[in-house]
């Protein structure tokens, strides 16, 4: 028998981001905080900093306006011993 595990990685093109933080409001995990890092555009980017509490639900990337939320989600098959 085999079950299948998500691994998730998050990322925030920083050239892209706007810092509206729509991202981190509406993540219901609250994966992201406001980092005090400024992007040239002059903007504080957020940063997946909880990314482990993330369930893949893509509505970061469905919600930002710049495109700049990037989510590679990749199933791995584990096989159980039974
Ligand atoms: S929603 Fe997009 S533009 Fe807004 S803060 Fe998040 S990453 Fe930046
Ligand atoms: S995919 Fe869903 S749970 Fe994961 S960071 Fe985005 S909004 Fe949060």
């Amino acid at each position: 028998m085999t079950n299948k595990k998500k691994e998730i990685s998050i990322y925030i093109d920083e050239k892209l981001c706007k810092g509206c933080n729509i991202c981190v409001e509406l993540c219901g995990k609250d994966v992201f905080t406001v980092s005090g890092h400024i992007n040239r555009r002059g903007y504080y980017v957020p940063i997946p900093t909880y990314a482990e509490k993330c369930t893949g639900c893509l509505i970061c990337e469905l919600i930002c306006p710049e495109l700049a939320v990037i989510l590679e989600i990749k199933e791995i098959l584990m096989q159980n011993a039974k």
